[in-house]
């Protein structure tokens, strides 16, 4: 194994590749460790129903969260800041963060597709339907806004749904529509990305676990991993919700937590919808993959917990038949649960954890992170690179909650041994 790239990457998702393409493209020598295989379904980057463009860059704090009757430490301490971040002009501020970040993505998306990678995006519009006239009314409440922040949302014309979809049962009160809409193909364009990646010559180790660091002042010296040691320049922490964990194995804490959600992949029925569909009411994301068709949704503060609940699954087929009630029962492909890497606000954590100089934070993607990695990763080579600005990085800063206090106090730390770590 090479032992020092310029950069290790941690992770493997959609976050740590596109860290790894603008490195890269920065001319570094860059390697990726993946603790699973890349497009696995042990990342969230793998079940998920690839909507990117410029809808949904409302923050989660905004929605309805499945929460534990009794949050833990970390969890509560997540919910009183999130809860925090619901408020109007907060969730406005966070909203002109993401949609920027989106459109960006955007840009970059449309360029690696011109490059003909494979899974890329496509953009065929994306409607937005609602069962009741209260929820289409809170619905198109919210286009003025989002027209102002260059989302291109209108209401659908009369007849507009039919022509857009032929032969489509839809059992709705109204929709909108969103021209820009767009969609990669999971878990394809993942995969396809580390393969372009791989062919320009970044390393990529899928089944290699990082386990510990070894630090000595305020840099990390050596990253060890279940398949040997790395000695990088510089380390981006990109592992999902799992980031907290590495970053607590240095002494930092940061507000991120999983939230889980699911989704169902069914062989195509014959009249599906051919364009991505969001099932208002529901929240159900519905993606047509070629000869499959995959449904995603559920908010659920709970943990790391692997287990499937047979009721989030059964509500989220509920949804699509309420809204397609001709849609008929095709077979059951896949059954997935993912943990979405949360931040209290939905904006991402870029930056420099505590006082590291050469590390660098790359998490926090949340429900969007299909649609912000290809421009968040920009911000994160920048971070890496030295050339981002302290203005741009201002609303990405990983210490805009506060200090974890149940860390005690974190700064540079040396020759840190493992059993010193909190
Ligand atoms: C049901 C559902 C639907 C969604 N739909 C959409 C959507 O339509 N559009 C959208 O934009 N987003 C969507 N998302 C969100 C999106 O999936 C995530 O934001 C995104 O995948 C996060 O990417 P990531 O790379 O940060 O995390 P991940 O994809 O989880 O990648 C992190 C990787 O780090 C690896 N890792 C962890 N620990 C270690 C370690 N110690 N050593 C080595 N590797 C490690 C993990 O194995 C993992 O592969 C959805 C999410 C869910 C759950």
């Amino acid at each position: 194994m090479p032992a020092d790239p310029d950069v290790l990457v941690v992770g493997g998702g959609v976050a740590g590749l596109f860290c790894a393409y603008h490195l890269r493209r920065r001319g570094l020598g860059v390697t990726v460790v993946e603790r699973g295989p890349i497009g696995g379904p042990q990342s969230c980057s793998a079940g998920n129903t690839g909507f990117v463009g410029t809808h949904g860059a409302a923050p989660l704090a905004q929605s309805a969260l499945r929460v534990p009757p009794h949050p833990d430490g970390a969890a509560g301490r997540w919910l009183r800041h999130f809860r925090a971040a619901g408020d109007d002009r907060t969730a406005q501020a966070a909203f002109r963060v993401l949609v920027e970040l989106k459109k960006r993505s955007l840009a970059v998306l449309r360029e690696l597709a011109a490059g003909g990678l494979a899974g890329s995006v496509t953009e065929p519009g994306m409607l937005l339907l609602y069962r009741t006239a209260a929820g289409f009314d809170a619905a198109a409440r919210t286009v003025p806004a989002a027209v102002a922040s260059g989302v291109p949302l209108r209401r659908l014309e009369p007849g507009e749904l039919a022509a857009l979809e032929p032969g489509v049962d839809f059992a709705v009160h109204g929709g909108l529509v969103n021209p820009e809409g767009a969609a990669v193909h999971v878990p394809g364009f993942v995969i396809g990305l580390a393969r372009l990646l791989a062919g320009a010559g970044v390393e990529i180790h899928p089944d290699t676990e990082v386990l510990d660091f070894a630090v000595a002042g305020d840099r990390v010296r050596e990253v060890r991993t279940s398949r040997g040691r790395f000695r990088p320049a510089q380390t981006v922490l990109a592992a999902g919700a799992w980031t907290a964990a590495q970053a607590r194995l240095l002494g930092v804490g940061i507000e991120l937590q999983p939230v889980k959600g699911y989704s169902v992949t069914v062989r195509a029925p014959a009249r599906a919808p051919r364009r991505p569909v969001l099932l208002g009411e529901d929240t159900v994301a519905l993606l047509p993959l070629a000869d499959r068709l995959r449904a995603a949704g559920g908010l659920q503060l709970a943990g790391f917990d692997p287990g499937v609940d047979g009721g989030e699954v059964d509500r989220l087929l509920g949804a699509v038949h309420a809204f397609l009630p001709g849609l008929g029962s095709t077979p059951t492909v896949e059954v997935w649960s993912g943990f979405r890497p949360c931040t209290p606000d939905s904006v991402p954590l870029l930056g420099r954890p505590g006082a590291y100089r050469n590390v660098t934070l790359a998490c926090g993607y949340g429900h969007i992170g299909m649609g912000l990695a290809p421009a968040a990763g920009e911000v994160a080579a920048r971070v890496v690179t030295g050339e981002a600005t302290a203005a741009e990085l201002a609303p990405f800063h990983p210490d805009r909650f506060g200090p974890d206090r149940s860390l005690g106090p974190v700064g540079p730390v040396s020759e840190l041994a493992p059993g010193n770590r909190r």
